[in-house]
Order: C-alpha cells, then structure tokens, then sequence
C-alpha cells in the first residue's frame, strides 16, 4: 500500500477491470428447496475504485464476496482477477468480516503482525508496515491491548489494519460494521473514507445500509434478492471527503433506496435499513 499514488482514472470502458464477474450463478440444494442465491451476475471493479453492493438481507452478497474471495465456487459463469480465473483463496483478495475474528492470546499489534508473518514478510518491514497500518486506524496507542480489553469499534479497526498491511490488490468487506452502534459505525465510516483518501485501495464492499454506501462509494451495484442480479448500477462522482448528513449524500442515499424498492421477491417488502 502506497499513499497517494496511485493514479485515479475518469472512464472505466477501455481500461481493464481488475475483478471481472462474468455471469455468474449459485444455487444452494436445501433439504425441502433449492435456493439460486445468484444469478448471472455481472460486473467489474477496476483499480483504486470503492464499490458498494447494496441489496437486501438474503439477496447473495456474501455469497458473492466468498466467491471473489475463492472461498466458494459458482455453479455457472466465471470471475477473473486481473485477467486470471479465481480458483481459491489468494493474498491479492482478503476478506473483512461483520465480526472480527482476531486471535485472542496476541495484543494488537501481534493481530496486526501474524498475517505479515505468515507472508514471511523481512522482520523490518513487518514492523515498519504495522506501524503505518495501526497509525491509519489510530491504534497506536492501544498496541498492547489484547482483543477482550477492546471495544466493537477497535476490534473492526484491528481487523481492517491486519487486512491493510498484507497489502492486498482488492479489500472484500462484508458488512464490516453492520454490528456496531450508531455513532460507531459513524465514526468507522470516516475513518474508512480518511483511509481510502490515502491509499486509494481497490475496495468491494457489501452493507445493506444505503447512506453508507453513498458516502463511501466511487460506485454502487444495486442488487435484487431472490435471486440475486444486478437490478442497475449507480455512479457517485461526489468530491471528498464527503459528510455523512450532506444533501448530496443524502439524494443518492436516497437514490439507491428507491432502487431496492422493488428489488424484493414479489408481493415482500425488501428488508432495507432506512437511510436515516
Ligand atoms: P446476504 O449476504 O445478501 O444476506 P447470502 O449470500 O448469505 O445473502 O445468502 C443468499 C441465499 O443463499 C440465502 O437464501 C441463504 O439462505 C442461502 N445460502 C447461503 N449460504 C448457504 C449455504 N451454505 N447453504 C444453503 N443455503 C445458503
Ligand atoms: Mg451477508
């Protein structure tokens, strides 16, 4: 990860996506019924953008970011990173959780460290990457600190400063802060938005949260549930950093909500967050 250098592009048709999702299903067979929790869903993420899928509860968006991650396989169509098909897990692509799994016998900067140690990264620069990662998240001051000492908000920070160091080409993050309070996951919300500002990662995000997605994405893939397809895709090509009660967050919050209105299986209501 490097600050502020990488070059941002204005169009996306003639470059090559880095993550390219080609028609892709996925059927589950249950006991009493088979559920298609995808289908031929397509689209493209390219480098050093931030893109939200929205979509209902149930509508395959973890799904989806398993399979990108290589952790699952779709029964139809197929997903390309950087031009390469997925056939498992890979350091380019790591995955943020709701909840964060850290190993609880190390402190804070242990968490930060293992996965670094594990890429067999020189001693140095494990020390050398750490301290940035924890500095982006603002936990330096709380590094040796074990995971039960921390609140819900820190433990999300240490997993996303353990996901940051290894470097990743693409950050998959799956609700990361669905489980927090309000005014937390507010805050996580900007320190995201400060720490994307930085490193322009290439970022794939889910939340079934429309003003979450509308303050941190550079785009937002609308998804329907039951099956879950691609319904549209919204640009946001709002300056930043962006506030969270602005009148242009909220018109395209407001935007991607009226997208889902019908998004749901027929006759249900979608189980949407409101966007206030
Ligand atoms: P979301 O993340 O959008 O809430 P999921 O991807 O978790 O949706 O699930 C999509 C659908 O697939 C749901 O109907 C869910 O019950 C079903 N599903 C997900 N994983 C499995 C599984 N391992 N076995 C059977 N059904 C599954
Ligand atoms: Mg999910």
């Amino acid at each position: 990860m490097t600050a502020d250098i990488r070059p941002r592009h204005a169009g996306t048709e003639a470059r090559k996506p880095l993550l390219a999702v080609q028609g892709v299903t996925r059927r589950y067979e249950g006991n009493r019924q088979a559920v298609t929790a995808l289908e031929d869903v397509s689209f493209n993420v390219f480098e050093g953008e931030f893109v939200c899928i929205v979509g209902a509860s149930g509508g395959g968006k973890s799904t989806l970011l398993n399979i990108v991650a290589g952790l699952d396989a779709p029964d139809a169509g197929h997903t390309l990173f950087d031009g390469e098909h997925v056939k498992g897990p890979g350091p380019d692509r790591v995955l943020v959780f709701q909840e964060a799994a850290l190993l609880p016998w190390l402190n804070v900067r242990e968490n930060v460290e293992f996965g670094l140690k594990l890429r067999h990264t020189l001693l140095a620069d494990i020390a050398a990457k750490a301290e940035r990662c924890l500095e982006l998240v603002h936990l330096q001051d709380y590094q040796k600190l074990h995971p039960h000492e921390l609140s819900g908000g820190m433990r999300q920070r240490v997993q996303i400063a353990r996901a940051l160091a290894v470097e990743p080409r693409m950050l998959l993050m799956d609700e990361p802060f669905a489980a927090l309070d309000v005014q937390t996951r507010e805050r996580l919300q900007d320190e995201l938005q400060e720490i994307w500002m930085r490193t322009r990662s290439t970022v794939l995000f889910v939340t079934h949260n429309v003003r979450e997605a509308a303050v941190l994405s550079d785009r937002v893939i609308v998804m329907t549930s039951s099956p879950g397809r691609v319904k549209c895709e919204i640009p946001v090509p709002l300056p930043r950093p962006r506030q969270m009660d602005s009148p242009p967050v909220t018109g395209v919050a407001m935007w991607i909500r009226a997208e889902l209105q019908h998004t749901g299986p027929a006759g249900k209501e979608p189980a949407i967050a409101s966007p206030s």
